[in-house]
């Protein structure tokens, strides 16, 4: 059994800032990823650009510089590995971490599964919970929603050219798939739940959009939910109750994700009382109600995942350091 000072859980933007802040602190940590380093924007629809600058995405100081005002997500994957690299972090990749508890002796035991099945066990002093949300996107619970033909993660329009694409959903993820997808000539439809275009979405992305609907390129259905979704076909409900049937060759839910919090409830972390999804911790420092347990990043968002993104999660790690070092 391998044993760190600290363990850090997930390799994305916040992981590896809490990382090299503890390194810089001098603690040199390990990072366990399940996947491969910032997984959750290798995920990311093939074409994105960030809403936010390239500044407010810098983590340990590096400067992350890119050709338009607003980065692609291909340039954020470069920049994140070679910061990685730059501090030459520890990570093990491909490995999922299964469980952690704490034992009498104040040192957390943390179970693993690698890709190929084999279970490892480390020791640690700290653990810091970076698993984001990506993994866990918000499941409509309707009937058909595991068919083949509906997918909860946009990739590229290219594959449904020609087609007829139902988009669920109204935030910018919907929104720029609905773009792109226009693009290559695929019929697109919109049901939203809320009864206007949300105030959420990017500011120079909206008229092009609001012009596209105006224009019947695309169609929008507000006030409207999907109750059902067959092969090649969907229900839709407006709020009046009225269900129709209309054609639908693929369905893109899209319609965001939630922290799975799991890992950390098996560890010993309650939930708060007034928002039942948010860990208790203390924002100050990051630590949950178990002494050495910390979270940074999206993990410690409540009920609206996207309280916590890039832009603020970053400075999560500087917290976690700060505390860590002051009553090490
Ligand atoms: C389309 C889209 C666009 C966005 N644009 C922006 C933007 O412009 N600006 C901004 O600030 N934010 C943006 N966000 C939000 C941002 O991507 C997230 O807030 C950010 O990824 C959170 O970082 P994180 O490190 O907390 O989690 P993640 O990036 O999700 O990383 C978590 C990591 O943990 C790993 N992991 C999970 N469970 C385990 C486990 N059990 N064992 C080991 N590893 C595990 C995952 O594989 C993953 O690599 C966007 C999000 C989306 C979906």
């Amino acid at each position: 059994m391998q044993h760190h000072e600290a363990i850090v859980i997930g390799a994305g933007p916040c992981g590896l800032s809490a990382a090299i802040e503890l390194k810089q602190a001098g603690i040199e940590p390990l990072i366990i990823e399940k996947h491969c380093v910032v997984h959750s924007i290798y995920r990311y629809p093939t074409n994105m650009q960030f809403f936010s600058t390239p500044k407010l995405l810098e983590i340990g100081n590096i400067p992350f510089t890119t050709t338009n005002d607003k980065p692609y997500r291909k340039e954020a994957l470069v920049y994140y590995l070679t910061v990685a690299r730059h501090y030459d972090l520890q990570i093990q990749s491909y490995e999922e971490v299964t469980a952690i508890r704490k034992q009498e002796d104040g040192l957390f035991l943390a179970s693993t599964t690698t890709t190929n099945g084999e279970q490892r066990t480390y020791s640690a002093r700290y653990v810091i919970v970076a698993t984001g949300y990506f993994d866990h996107p918000n499941m409509l619970g309707i009937p058909g929603e595991d068919l083949p033909h509906v997918t909860h993660y946009f990739e590229e329009a290219h594959p449904y050219a020609g087609t007829t694409v139902t988009i669920i959903g109204g935030n910018n993820s919907a929104v720029d798939a609905a773009l792109e997808l226009q693009r290559v000539g695929a019929k697109v439809r919109i049901i939203y739940r809320g009864a206007e275009i949300s105030p959420r979405i990017k500011p120079w992305v909206r008229p092009t959009f609001e012009s596209l609907i105006q224009k019947g390129e695309i169609e929008m259905h507000f006030s409207a939910q999907v109750t059902a979704i067959h092969p090649g076909e969907i229900t839709v409900t407006t709020h009046d109750g009225t269900a129709t049937s209309r054609d639908s060759q693929f369905v893109l839910i899209l319609t965001g994700f939630r922290p799975d919090r799991e890992l950390i409830e098996g560890a010993g972390v309650k939930l708060q009382d007034e928002d039942k999804e948010k860990p208790v911790f203390d924002p100050d420092t990051m630590l949950t109600n178990v002494e050495g347990l910390y979270v940074a990043g999206v993990i410690a968002s409540g009920r609206d995942a996207n309280e916590i993104f890039i832009e603020s999660g970053r400075h999560h790690g500087k917290l976690i350091a700060d505390h860590i070092i002051a009553y090490r």
